[in-house]
């Protein structure tokens, strides 16, 4: 006899270690991977990107994007050729005022109005670093040294899943560095020392390691293989849900001369600039602090709870002492 394991059903599905979390952080919004979040969780949030800002290095300019970006752009970054799978397209209703009637009345009539959806000229950024090499390019050759940016972006992700460190929906903090290959690759030696410096800070468990980005498809595998044997991907890895299968908080990522070719961005030399850049993943850094601390920013470490300024400084407590 056959007997049908349906691991699917929510109720035979085995508990994820950080499913306890989920009621705590998070308000669900009937998609997996897409989350309401609680003030508690935001305020964490707040607190580690203020932490991040703490650190950003003099003559770094600050851009924040908006969650979509130019569908054209992504297309000429090369996105599809690795991730065609992961992107979220904006698509909407652009046909005549007698179309649109009609797909809404075939809605109201229970059949599918989304067969008469086409796409917009944007897509859901997939990554927070995409829009700034052509504004980099936009102004010309680079200074000596390079250019440095601090962005960020609410980011999308095609992967629905049900664990609370793989969201559609993220929010994602990155330092890009555009220059020669020595200014990127000091960069990222340099952000991978500090980033290291605030893991421990929030009294994180972590190694770092050598990664790959998941490439889509049989050439997609080959592609991973020679990102690592290039040693252009690392990322900061805190076991959330177990050593073996740790979860990437952090990544620190050399592009090569890939979007300086892309763009036409040259360096002070007149060369193809190279770009690097550390990314933050917002959401999976919170998860990660509740995770370890537990659920009450209270009861944290006292050290952890300094370095997010959420505890008063000794000094400053023996001031109020006084006072009493
Ligand atoms: P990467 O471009 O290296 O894949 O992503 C940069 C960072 O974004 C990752 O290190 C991670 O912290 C965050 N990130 C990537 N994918 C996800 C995801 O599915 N969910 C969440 N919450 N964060 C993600
Ligand atoms: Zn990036």
């Amino acid at each position: 006899m056959n007997v049908v394991i349906r691991t699917e059903s929510p109720e035979l599905a085995p508990a994820d270690p950080l499913d306890h979390l989920a009621d705590i952080l998070f308000h669900r919004m009937g998609s997996d991977g897409v989350y309401a979040r609680t003030a508690l969780y935001e305020d964490v949030v707040e607190r580690l990107a203020a932490l991040i800002t703490r650190h950003r290095e003099a003559g770094t300019e600050v851009m924040r994007f908006p969650p979509v970006m130019s569908r054209a752009q992504l297309e000429k970054s090369g996105y599809l050729k690795s991730f065609p799978n992961l992107l979220g397209c904006v698509c909407g209703l652009h046909g005549t005022e007698r179309e649109i009637h009609s797909a809404v009345a075939r809605f109201d009539a229970g059949g599918d109005w989304t067969t008469s959806l086409s796409p917009a000229d944007l897509v859901l950024s997939p990554a927070a670093c995409y829009p700034v090499y052509p504004i980099a390019a936009s102004r010309g050759p680079l200074p000596a040294g390079g250019l440095r940016f601090d962005v960020a972006a609410d980011c999308f992700r095609r992967e629905p899943s049900r664990h609370l460190d793989r969201l559609q929906s993220f929010r994602m903090r990155e330092y890009v560095c555009i220059g020669s290959p020595d200014d990127v690759s000091t960069f990222r030696e340099r952000w991978m020392a500090r980033a290291q410096a605030i893991a421990r800070d929030l009294g994180l468990t972590f190694k770092v390691d050598q990664a790959s980005d998941p490439f889509f498809g049989r050439v997609g595998q080959m592609k991973a293989v020679s990102q690592k044997q290039q040693s252009l991907k690392f990322e900061l890895l805190v076991p959330l849900r177990s050593e073996e299968q740790p979860t990437a908080c952090m990544s620190f990522n050399y592009h090569r001369d890939h979007f300086g070719t892309t763009w036409g961005i040259t360096d002070a030399h007149g060369e193809p600039a190279h770009t690097g850049c550390v990314a933050f993943g917002m959401d999976r850094l919170a998860v990660a602090m509740f995770a370890t601390h537990g659920t009450e920013p209270a009861k944290w470490p006292i050290k952890v709870r300094e370095m997010l300024g959420l505890a008063v400084h000794a000094s400053a407590d023996a001031h109020i002492e006084g006072w009493r």
